[in-house]
């Protein structure tokens, strides 16, 4: 994915419309199972030598449930906020920056996978989720909940109900 550098005098504003195949950017080398393309909106703005890029990438991936271990549809969505510096001179304190990119002077693009990369990587669940009240699976037996339910009896480890069980014996 690539923004095109418009080295004109005037500053202008545009929208960005971008999509990519998974596989360009070197996705599903890292296990990810993709449903969609890789999209990308973002505003573009040319102030002075400056580039500002805002906008998000979106994208949609199969994960298995961390409680259930169905696997399902998880949308994903990140932000992209980042400047191109359009002057040519790299500033030593400017590049320390995160997201303040110097674009080579030489290219009419400035290329955006590794940022998009690792947007979609942080916006990966670390502990993915069917749905938020997904009742998982049985401990003991090995059901679905969400789908079926079982007898088994499942031990409470909470010493709270113990002392409560005892009350409740001795008044019996
Ligand atoms: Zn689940
Ligand atoms: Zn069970």
């Amino acid at each position: 994915m690539k923004i095109e550098l418009k080295r004109t005098s005037e500053d202008f504003s545009q929208k960005l419309n971008l999509k990519e195949n998974p596989e360009t950017l070197g996705l599903e080398a890292e296990g990810i199972i993709f449903e969609e393309p890789i999209e990308v909106e973002l505003s573009v703005t040319k102030s002075q030598d400056q580039l500002i890029c805002r906008g998000r990438v979106k994208t949609s991936v199969k994960m298995e449930c961390s409680r259930c271990l169905a696997e399902y549809d998880q949308g994903l969505s990140a932000h992209l906020d980042f400047v191109v510096d359009l002057t040519g001179n790299v500033d030593e304190m400017r590049s320390e920056e995160d997201g303040y990119f110097f674009a080579d002077p030489t290219s009419t693009f400035f290329e955006i996978n590794a940022l998009v990369r690792e947007g979609i990587i942080l916006s990966l669940p670390l502990k993915p989720l069917c749905s938020e009240d997904c009742k998982g699976l049985c401990p003991i037996c090995g059901t679905d909940l969400n789908k079926s339910r079982c007898s088994c009896v499942k031990e409470r480890t909470d010493p709270r109900w113990d002392q409560l069980k005892g009350l409740l014996k001795k008044k019996s």
